[in-house]
């Protein structure tokens, strides 16, 4: 997209606060070029199997009961109630819904209301590198400054690839200008569970420099190993920490846009402050349905798992046998495989061209890192694939990689 145009100044700056931010990302970039060709999309990240039949039925339900105008900036109280339902029970975690639960225009909204309601210019915001990419754009906006801490992505004794952070380099990011650290575990893009001894340094470091720990759960139900712990439920954790969570993902609803936090009331009261200006309030009839998806009994949202977990081993499989290095998820909707082996040590280059070449779309790693980062250098042969396609997409792409590798 070129980005000058009548409204741009003089200079040529967007008025954003970093040139970088204002250009198109590259999921909506390759999105595109997968939409033009054809190619079977394992980029982006959204399902394309319908949401389970209850959640859907209550949506409609709700249109029909009317429930279509504003909902209170906080959230339908049924909404809010189910959440702090959920958190209780599943986890332990007790929240005022009337105080402590905010519902938002998903995940994304939840994660810009915070880091702009908490974050001023000049505070250090840490993450892991590679880091989904709002948090990196969110920071900016903020005038924060971003501090990563590696997470290692290399073939491990199986051969297979696998992650580790150093609990050395994790503290070393920790400072006294930090004034935030952003944890997202399970981890998009590499699908790692964080062991709970990074979850207790990552609280033991924001105890010591009083920094607020926020969490992006989005995916803490499609786990297909062990089970998700929030680092909330951490001791010392609970006080300072912002649980961000969303329907989308659980739910295979990315387009319903329906998020949460649940935090001590200070924090989301602050939190609120600045979502009233970004949105103030949305989904009416998604929110109801939402509200009913999280009352579904503990096996019907296993089976979601359950059932990405076998396209996730699909994808594995296929992978593997067309000659990629591939690390085995333990969570979420996405696999990184390498390249390199295949002879193609530049995965941005090669994910530019696969929709014309091989009829496949993948995302290069590289857009989860800090552009020119010494990490990034290092993911330079990484791609990450999408399993939460249905089957015969997953296979599609599977049989055009295997007619492209064998040129
Ligand atoms: C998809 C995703 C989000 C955004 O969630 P929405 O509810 O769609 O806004 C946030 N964080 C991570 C890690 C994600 O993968």
């Amino acid at each position: 997209m070129d980005t000058s145009g009548p409204w741009t100044r003089a200079s040529g700056a967007t008025g954003l606060l970093t040139d970088g931010i204002a250009r198109p990302t590259v999921f909506a970039r390759i999105s595109a070029r997968a939409a033009q060709t054809g190619a079977a999309n394992l980029g982006q990240g959204f399902p394309d199997t319908d949401p389970p039949h209850k959640a859907a039925a209550a949506a409609i339900a709700a249109i029909r009961a009317g429930h279509n105008q504003y909902p209170p900036g906080a959230g339908e109280p049924v909404l809010r109630e189910a959440i702090a339902l959920h958190q209780q029970r599943r986890y332990g975690l007790d929240w005022d819904p009337a105080g402590e639960v905010l519902v938002t225009t998903g995940a994304t909204e939840a994660l810009a209301a915070t880091v702009l309601a908490l974050v001023e210019p000049g505070d250090e915001v840490v993450t892991l590198e590679p880091f989904y990419d709002q948090y990196a754009a969110l920071i900016a906006l903020a005038g924060g400054v971003h501090r990563t801490v590696p997470l290692r992505i290399a073939p491990g004794a199986d051969g297979d690839l696998a992650t580790t952070v150093d609990a050395a380099e994790l503290r070393s990011a920790f400072g006294p200008r930090t004034r935030m650290v952003i944890v997202n575990s399970p981890h998009n893009p590499t699908g790692a569970v964080l062991d709970r001894e990074v979850l207790v340094a990552i609280v033991e470091e924001a105890v010591r420099h009083d920094a607020l720990i926020v969490t992006d759960e989005v995916y803490e139900h499609l786990t297909y190993g062990p089970a998700h712990v929030p680092i909330a439920t951490l001791p010392g954790a609970r006080e300072r920490t912002v649980s961000i969570s969303s329907a989308g993902k659980t739910f295979s609803v990315t387009g319903w846009k329906i998020g949460w936090v649940t935090a001590p009331s200070p924090l989301v009261t602050a939190i609120t402050g600045t979502k009233q200006w970004l949105t103030y309030t949305s989904g009416a009839p998604f929110q109801h349905a939402v509200a009913v998806g999280l009352r579904m009994p503990d096996e019907a949202i296993a089976g979601i798992a359950d059932d990405l977990r076998e396209r996730r081993d699909l994808l594995v499989a296929g992978l593997r046998s067309v000659g990629f290095t591939v690390g085995v998820p333990e969570a979420g909707y996405f696999v990184v495989a390498d390249t390199a082996g295949l002879g193609e040590p530049d995965a941005e280059a090669l994910c530019e061209r696969l929709p014309t070449e091989a009829g496949v779309a993948a995302i290069p790693l590289t857009a989860f890192y800090r552009p020119g980062s010494a990490e990034s250098a290092a993911a330079g042969s990484l791609l990450r694939l999408a399993f939460c396609k249905d089957r015969p997409t997953i296979e599609l792409a599977l049989e055009r990689l295997a007619g492209w590798s064998g040129r």
